[in-house]
């Protein structure tokens, strides 16, 4: 009981908060976003070894993770001195009757309120307790409340001592980040219905994120939730580009699908290969190359069995065609996991459009390039499409790139699609499952927009117009 009181603390704490956080300065979020990326630097040596014991993801990747964490929150404060939060678009009066004579509107932008965070698993810097969410919540001037993720416990509450020790030192009320720990669905769902939380922000399990959603929904006032709650990644191998050779691009992908066990939400987890010898060939390849991969252990003991379950499923298909055997349950680390169906079947059974997150992908061999727009049409929703052998410009490309759009966040030409740039022309999101909300990011610069809402001010007085945008 105590600890669901303390839930409720934390987010009365923020919602006390919120208002003068709204009200603060772009330049002075700014510093604290700044402060926060240095002080993570400074704490390397004792943080990075901490996530390596609960996560075992390695040392090289973490401190990677880490540089990546401490960009993104230098990236926002870097955006918030260009005054991307403070927008505002004025369109002055216009003598005159309506339509054409009007009031002098302002549009500015407000933060939303509290922002419970709930950390990903599988990033312990980038989509944890300091993460993407948490770093454009803060830049938008909206408190956060983060819920640790079970994963990664003691990396999560020295991540949240050093972020309580930076806020104290800059001035801000402690209110301004609050963090709850505890592995339990009790947890979330309390935190979700807190009255002062304004917003949820989720990275984790279909199930998880559709139970959060509901608790989202169903609250006296509903509030967003943006969740990300999986992606089956296509790869779409065109004829023109098995001409160019097919062991370097089967190497690669070998390499995305088993990348930190495939425990990447855009890890390709459909290849869809023409029918054919070029095909064969390449899915030949593609599965020597997958054989030579040794993924590490998996974060979680639920991560690992659910991808076993996941696999087991596909290779008890009478559709699936295994090329290689999925690893033994009594394995340290999962195998990697290939398995071939053809595009009728594909499309016919849902059960094989969800996500194994995991080392493991399904081959879909289409006959046409109509077949392979169907098979996107089939999967739906999805974080990103990889399109290789697209650059030639006629009707077939278009019909493919138009499609990939229609299910896609992100379309890549190019490359793999592990490994997600932190810019400003970023979309990490896409139509359901991929984000509950499609037209948003948690991933670039644009992941701020989330958080601040739209408000027509009409012919406001001058001392408000001076404040150029920024909430009172
Ligand atoms: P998860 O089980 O969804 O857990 C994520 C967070 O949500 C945890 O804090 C968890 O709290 C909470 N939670 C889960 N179910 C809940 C419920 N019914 N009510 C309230 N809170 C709930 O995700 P995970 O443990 O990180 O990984 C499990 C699976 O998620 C993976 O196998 C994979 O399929 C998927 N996943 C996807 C992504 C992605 O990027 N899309 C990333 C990571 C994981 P407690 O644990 O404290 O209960």
């Amino acid at each position: 009981m105590s600890h669901l009181v303390s839930i409720d603390a934390a987010a009365l704490a923020a919602g006390q908060a919120a208002g003068d956080f709204a009200a603060s300065s772009a330049a002075a979020r700014a510093r604290l976003l700044r402060a926060l990326a240095e002080a993570l630097e400074a704490e390397r040596e004792s943080l990075v070894p901490l996530a390596d014991q609960e996560t075992g993801l390695g040392l090289p990747r973490l401190n990677g993770e880490l540089d990546r964490t401490a960009f993104q929150l230098r990236g926002f404060a870097t955006e918030l001195e260009r005054g991307a939060a403070h927008r505002v678009e004025d369109d002055p009066a216009v003598a005159g009757a309506p339509p054409a004579g009007r009031p002098r509107l302002t549009r500015v932008r407000v933060p939303l309120g509290p922002v419970a965070m709930f950390a990903a698993s599988n990033f312990p810097f980038a989509f944890s307790v300091l993460g993407g969410d948490t770093a454009s919540a803060l830049a938008a001037g909206c408190p956060v409340v983060v819920k640790a993720h079970p994963g990664h416990p003691m990396l999560s509450r020295k991540t949240a001592q050093i972020a309580h020790r930076v806020i104290e030192q800059q001035g801000w009320t402690e209110g301004v980040f609050q963090f709850v720990d505890g592995a339990s669905v009790e947890t979330g769902v309390r935190l979700v219905q807190a009255p002062a939380i304004a917003a949820v922000a989720f990275t984790g399990s279909f199930r998880g994120g559709t139970a959060l959603a509901d608790v989202a929904s169903r609250r006296p006032r509903p509030i967003p939730f943006f969740g990300e709650l999986g992606s089956i990644n296509p790869v779409i191998v065109l004829p023109a580009m098995l001409q160019r050779g097919v062991e370097a691009p089967a190497a690669a992908l070998a390499q995305s699908i088993c990348q930190g066990s495939g425990q990447f939400c855009t890890s390709p987890g459909v290849i869809v290969v023409p029918v054919g010898d070029d095909g064969d060939a390449f899915v030949s390849a593609l599965s020597k190359a997958l054989s030579t991969q040794s993924p590490h252990g998996m974060l979680t003991e639920g991560i690992r069995s659910a991808f076993d379950r996941g696999v087991s499923a596909w290779a008890e298909s009478p559709a699936v065609r295994g090329l290689l055997a999925p690893a033994r349950r009594d394995a340290v680390a999962p195998g990697p996991f290939l398995g071939e169906v053809a595009a009728r079947d594909f499309i016919a059974d849902a059960s094989l459009h969800e996500e194994a997150f995991g080392p493991g992908a399904l081959v879909v061999r289409v006959a046409s390039n109509n077949q392979a727009i169907e098979v996107l049409q089939a999967i739906g929703g999805s974080l990103t499409v990889t399109l290789w052998g697209a650059e030639g410009e006629n009707e077939e490309a278009r019909a493919l790139v138009r499609a990939a759009s229609q299910i896609a966040g992100r379309v890549l030409f190019a490359g793999v699609p592990t490994g997600v740039a932190v810019t400003g022309a970023q979309q990490h999101g896409g139509p359901y499952p991929a984000s509950t909300q499609p037209w948003s990011t948690s991933v670039g610069y644009a992941a701020m927009d989330r958080f601040l809402r739209p408000v027509a001010l009409q012919d406001a007085p001058a001392w408000l117009l001076e404040r150029q945008g920024v909430p009172c």
